[in-house]
């Protein structure tokens, strides 16, 4: 099932919440500055034990005093004009997030619209990729896994929607 919601992640009422993070781990702007700033200090605390994350990986934490019981943290790539392999590890931050949520049996997740912020990556072809990539895991998906696309912005907002009825309707 998966649903496109306009607002803020780190309230939301969901089992694990996705954060857009950097290789180091160590909190940011953005969405990353959100999640660490409600989850508070352990959750740096876990994160300085893990260290890094290549881009494109992805790595599971606890989500303290977050609502969420996990945080998901994938480093999404930096947009360099498409030459960089951007779109391949874009994919792989989702395929990545995936292989968490089946391995841990998760069954609700929030993904925010992971490199589109400061990391500039279309949000056109960002929305494609995660949308792309959601279906695939859906095709195996057995446990009816809750997948929540959390748009801080209109625009963000409405490229879901429009991409989700084109894609999901196609079928
Ligand atoms: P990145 O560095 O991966 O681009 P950003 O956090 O800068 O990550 O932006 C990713 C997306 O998250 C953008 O669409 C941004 O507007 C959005 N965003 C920022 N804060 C929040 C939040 N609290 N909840 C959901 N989305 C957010």
């Amino acid at each position: 099932m998966v649903e496109i919601v306009k607002g803020d992640i780190v309230i939301q009422e969901i089992e694990a919440i996705v954060n857009a993070a950097n290789n180091s781990l160590l909190g940011g702007a953005g969405v990353d500055g959100a999640i660490h700033s409600v989850a508070g200090k352990e959750l740096l605390a876990e994160c300085k034990t893990i260290g890094f994350c290549k881009t494109g990986q992805a790595v599971l934490t606890k989500a303290y005093k977050l609502k969420s019981d996990f945080v998901i943290h994938t480093v999404g790539p930096i947009w360099y004009g498409g030459g960089n392999n951007e779109e391949h590890l874009l994919s792989l931050c989702y395929r990545n997030v995936f292989n968490i949520i089946r391995e841990k049996n998760i069954k609700s997740v929030a993904f925010p619209a992971i490199s589109t912020g400061v990391y500039k990556f279309p949000v056109d072809l960002a929305t494609d990729i995660a949308l792309r990539e959601t279906r695939e895991f859906l095709k195996s998906n057995i446990n009816n896994v809750k997948i929540v696309f959390v748009c801080y912005d209109e625009n963000t907002y409405n490229v879901y929607l429009n991409k989700f009825n084109q894609l999901f309707r196609k079928g």
